[in-house]
């Protein structure tokens, strides 16, 4: 199928006002650190410098959990449900309002086309302030005694793949559930927890509910080991999970942890070609692979393998790379250079242990960091790109011949996040959906969010649950 050939319609950056530089939201105003350290945030489709971005020390996480302690204990736990509430309703709302900018700001910064940043991850931060909103005076219904406490002060750090998704997924259940907050954004994506800082501003939040602390690693090891920090949330890698995880062991800190993971995307005989492909391109190429539930494995029935590469080969190179602000774009950049190596180096080691790799005929821009959406065939269980996560858009191929070995093959790896499962029969989707160990089992369609479900791991996946009525628990004393 020839690609059509569109105009460029490239969103206009002028909605985003960008400051050079930008302080810590401390105590609800933005101020300098102790230190007076700082680094840049750039975008990773240009190089471009965006802003300086202020780097805290430890005497600034200490700051800004004093000024969290202070918030939850006079202001934020002591306040009605029903109060509470109205808040998290105006942030939503002046969400909705400052959609476009965000969506921009997000895709400037993280380098995801913006017709996901628009369209997906924007939509679903107000819906989880709407849904949370919701929450905050029925607290006593959720199944959870007849009056459930907050914790206290909760330390959240998140990762670059949806900056303000996993923002709004930290952020709104805890503050319904009246703990208050210092969240800490990934390094190369801090500007949207920035103009969320605003936006508490605007909506007159009491100050020190809400306080973002900016830095990288060693920010964020100083916010989870702080030992007045009675809550940690974390969503990152599976390595830095176990070291928070290690740490926090001989404290009273109740953690919860969203790791990594290697979903298989199962397709029987009987599914409709053309409908699974939409699913798998979905599962993988979504937001670059840059996703913890990617469907990375793909598990194909061994009788419509040559069928449904051809397809998704054919589909392939219909997907439009380039600018994210491009209205038409569907792969945008790799998040930063570290990332672009990770995934160079696991493609070549996919190559030198036997694995074919196919990309379409694709032009990569000069500038910048990007990688070409890639598919690996003739994969065994043992290659390494068939168990580590490459968080990237590279899928790997392998095929079954039985329901009983695609659950094998399925469940044959370290994580446990999510998995689909392609096929007519609703009695093989339950079979399947009963014995995939993932936390997540979609059927007949692929990384669908909502903040009603509850999301979360099994094995090195993690422990907790984000969403819905499950996810309240992770931020209530019970
Ligand atoms: P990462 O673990 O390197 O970083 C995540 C965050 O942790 C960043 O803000 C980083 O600055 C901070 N950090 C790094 N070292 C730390 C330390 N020692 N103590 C405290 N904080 C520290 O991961 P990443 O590369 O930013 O994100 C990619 C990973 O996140 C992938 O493995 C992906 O699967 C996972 N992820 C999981 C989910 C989920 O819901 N399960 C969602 C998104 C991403």
């Amino acid at each position: 199928m020839p690609k059509f050939e569109y105009a460029p319609a490239p969103e206009s950056r002028s909605i985003v006002s960008l400051r050079e530089s930008y302080g810590l939201f401390i105590n609800g105003e933005f101020g300098p650190g102790v230190d007076g350290r700082a680094f840049k945030t750039i975008s990773p489709a240009t190089e471009e410098v965006l802003a300086e971005v202020t780097e805290a020390g430890p005497a600034d996480v200490d700051r800004a959990v004093s000024a969290a302690r202070k918030a939850y204990e006079h202001t934020w736990s002591a306040m009605p449900g029903r109060e509470r509430a109205k808040y998290l309703f105006r942030i939503a709302r002046i969400v909705q309002e400052r959609a476009r900018e965000l969506a921009v700001l997000e895709s400037l910064d993280n380098g995801k086309p913006i017709r996901e940043s628009r369209d997906v991850d924007i939509p679903l931060v107000a819906a989880h302030f709407f849904y949370h909103a919701g929450w905050a005076d029925k607290l006593e219904y959720a199944g959870y005694g007849p009056a459930p406490r907050p914790l206290g002060v909760a330390g959240q750090v998140i990762p670059w793949n949806f900056p303000l998704l996993m923002l709004a997924w930290k952020i709104a259940p805890a503050l319904a559930c009246g703990n208050t907050v210092v969240l800490k954004p990934a390094e190369t994506t801090p500007l949207t927890a920035l103009a969320f800082a605003e936006i508490c501003q605007q909506a007159d939040l009491p100050p020190g509910v809400v306080n973002i602390v900016t830095g990288a690693g060693e920010t964020g090891r100083a916010l989870v080991e702080h030992p007045g920090i009675d809550k940690v949330a974390f969503t990152g890698s599976t390595e830095v999970g176990k070291q928070i995880a290690r740490a926090c062991a001989p404290t009273r800190k109740k953690v919860t942890l969203e790791l990594g993971g290697k979903a298989a995307n199962v397709v029987f005989e009987d599914a409709p070609v053309d409908q699974a492909v939409e699913g798998i391109v979905n599962g993988i190429f979504f937001n670059q692979g840059h996703v913890c539930c990617a469907g990375s494995r793909l598990l194909v029935q061994e009788s419509v393998y040559s069928d449904v590469l051809a397809s998704l080969r054919r589909r392939l190179a219909t997907l439009r790379l380039g600018d994210p602000l491009d209205k038409n774009t569907d792969v945008g950049a790799i998040n930063s250079a570290a990332q672009l190596a990770k995934i160079r180096e696991l493609s070549e080691v996919g190559e030198a242990e036997g694995a074919q790799r196919w990309s379409p005929p694709c032009e990569l821009p000069v500038k910048g960091f990007w990688f070409p959406p890639t598919i690996f065939t003739g994969v065994s269980q043992a290659h390494r790109i068939a168990r580590e996560e490459i968080f990237g858009p590279v899928l790997s191929v392998l095929t079954f011949r039985t329901p009983a070995e695609a659950v094998e093959k399925a469940n044959n790896t370290p994580y446990g996040l999510s998995a689909g499962v392609w096929t007519e029969k609703g009695s093989l989707i339950l079979w399947m959906a009963s014995r995939l160990r993932a936390g997540v089992v979609w059927a007949n369609t692929f990384n669908k969010f909502d903040p009603t479900s509850p999301f979360g791991g099994y094995k090195e996946s993690g422990y907790g649950r984000e969403g819905g009525r499950h996810g309240l628990e992770a931020y209530l004393d019970v």
